[in-house]
């Protein structure tokens, strides 16, 4: 049989449809190279379900009835709950805890044919930067082991660049998508808020979470995205009533020299914005501002190096580069820390022991089983984050904070509006750094918080953005570009990605002895 492994989720679905090979074959083999969990990125596998949907697939080609991805496998955050694989969210609160439905978007990509792998490891309740809040234990970074592989989608980046899944669904609150995209050397995208449904996704910040795939082009997640998506109205307040798309669109329309030179607003050629805030030669991200006690280096010379070359190539497939501004955006990280801060507060007081999860063995009256449950069950970043939730909503602070925050958060909005005037899309790093070490910034929250100065403003703006690989940094390890695109503007941005991924071959490294 081919090398099924190392095929695209495009190739997979051709080979299938075509019958080169069967579901059962793939499957077979996807779950052969999970075996002894390598980096850590499974919680939970059940090669019967796998198997027996990789049947019903096969079936299904056979007559003729197949959807677009049959056969295709696939995993999942364990933020997505499903009723053939227990439902962790990465925390001890929900240890073999089994979901009686499946969510939207579990639900939507097994109807477009979709077999399940399993669970990938996470933060605890999606809350981290390097995938070290897994009560579960840490995901490493296949690219070198002895690192962090991002966060908190770090066990869907870690399976799909080791190749034990040809794609996987993540999360994005603050960056939970890009992050580890970037620092695993794969591509994901994260769609406007409100795209893609969030029943079923367990809630940490409900104004901010939003779902989507992680894969190795952005042709495969185009095709990921355009089965995930679509309106919820019915089971998500927040979803969008906008009709859903095929995203791959733009993707086949023929490439010429200068692809992007008529890609633009009007026909012209594509701008591409880069905020004077976030690139080296500009004023620097003035980091030492939101946390005066601890010296931080700015963005890493290797960093601004390949994302400036990325723009070199984008101007030579006909993008016109122009510096926009985003000013209010370096205030992204104490405002996204209330907002999330808060909602999470709020949305995680359901664990308590009394409907679901995790309860405590021994307690004297209602109250103290609340406590005793939520100290047991919750690691540490979950319980600071309840306490600053608490803190910031509680009367005398709400004004001061999250009042405050909201008002911000709604002028880095506004930045974003004034920048689209000026261009297209928006290009700058995803983080500050490569992947660091695991442990080096485990008992460090604040380190932690800083490395997402560049993946928040977007979040908080409810943004569609993405990452792609643009080359490698610092002790060889991946590098990613964010791009970032105005409401809706899904099929635009993967156009864009695809187009330097037709020329570019960063996308298709490997780590070595994958
Ligand atoms: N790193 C951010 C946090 O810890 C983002 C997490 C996410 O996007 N789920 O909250």
């Amino acid at each position: 049989m081919a090398d099924v492994h190392n095929m695209t989720v495009a190739e997979l679905a051709a080979g299938l449809q075509n019958k080169d090979f069967s579901a059962v074959e793939v499957a077979t083999r996807f779950l052969a190279r999970t075996g002894g969990n390598p980096h850590n990125a499974f919680l939970d596998i059940n090669s019967e379900v796998t198997l027996a949907q990789a049947q019903a697939s096969d079936a299904k080609i056979a007559a003729g009835t197949a959807g677009p991805l049959e056969g295709v496998p696939i995993a999942h955050k364990d933020i997505f709950v499903t009723k053939d694989f227990a439902t962790t969210a990465g925390s001890k609160m929900l240890t073999d805890y089994r979901s009686p439905f499946d969510a939207t978007v579990v639900s939507k990509l097994r109807e477009a044919g979709m077999v399940t792998l399993g669970k990938l490891n996470c933060d605890e309740f999606a809350m981290g930067s390097a995938n070290e809040n897994s009560a579960y234990g840490a995901v490493t970074n296949p690219w070198d082991t002895t690192c962090i592989p991002g966060g908190s989608s770090g066990g869907s980046a870690a399976a799909v660049a080791a190749r034990l899944a040809p794609a996987a669904t993540g999360t994005d609150t603050g960056g939970s998508i890009r992050q580890p995209a970037a620092f695993c050397g794969i591509t994901g995208i994260k769609p406007t808020y409100g795209r893609a449904s969030r029943y079923g996704m367990v809630a940490f910040a409900s104004s901010l979470d939003q779902a989507g795939p992680m894969a190795r082009s952005a042709e495969d997640c185009a095709l990921l995205l355009s089965a995930m998506c679509g309106p919820d109205l019915d089971r998500d307040s927040t979803s969008l009533n906008v009709k859903n798309e095929d995203f791959s669109r733009l993707l086949a329309k023929p490439a010429g020299d200068k692809p992007l030179a008529t890609a633009g607003k009007d026909g012209g050629p594509l701008k591409i914005g880069h905020p004077r805030e976030w690139l080296g030669g500009g004023s620097q991200v003035d980091f030492d501002r939101h946390a005066p006690a601890r010296r931080s280096e700015g963005t890493n010379p290797q960093v601004n190096k390949r994302i400036e070359e990325a723009l070199a190539h984008y101007k030579s497939l006909g993008a016109e580069l122009v510096e926009v501004s985003l000013p209010q955006a370096q205030l992204s990280i104490p405002v996204y820390y209330i907002v999330c801060a808060a909602e999470a507060s709020s949305n995680l007081s359901r664990f308590d022991g009394v409907k679901f999860g995790h309860r405590a063995k021994e307690f004297t009256d209602l109250a103290d089983m609340y406590q005793r449950t939520r100290s047991e069950g919750f690691g540490d970043e979950v319980k600071r984050r309840i306490m600053i939730g608490s803190y910031v909503l509680s009367h005398g602070y709400y004004d001061a904070y999250y009042l405050q925050a909201q008002k911000i958060r709604r002028m880095i909005a506004n930045d974003f509006q004034a920048a689209f005037a000026q261009c297209d899309v928006i290009a700058g790093p995803v983080a500050p750094t490569t992947p660091w070490k695991l442990g080096d910034k485990a008992d460090d929250p604040v380190a932690n918080y800083l490395a997402d100065i560049f993946t928040l403003p977007a979040s908080l703006a409810g943004l569609p953005c993405m990452s792609i690989p643009v080359g490698f940094g610092d002790m060889g390890m991946p590098v990613g570009m964010q791009l970032i695109g105005n409401y809706l503007q899904e099929a635009q941005l993967l156009n864009v990605a695809h187009r330097f991924q037709q020329v570019t071959n960063f996308h298709e490294a490997r780590p070595e002895g994958v």
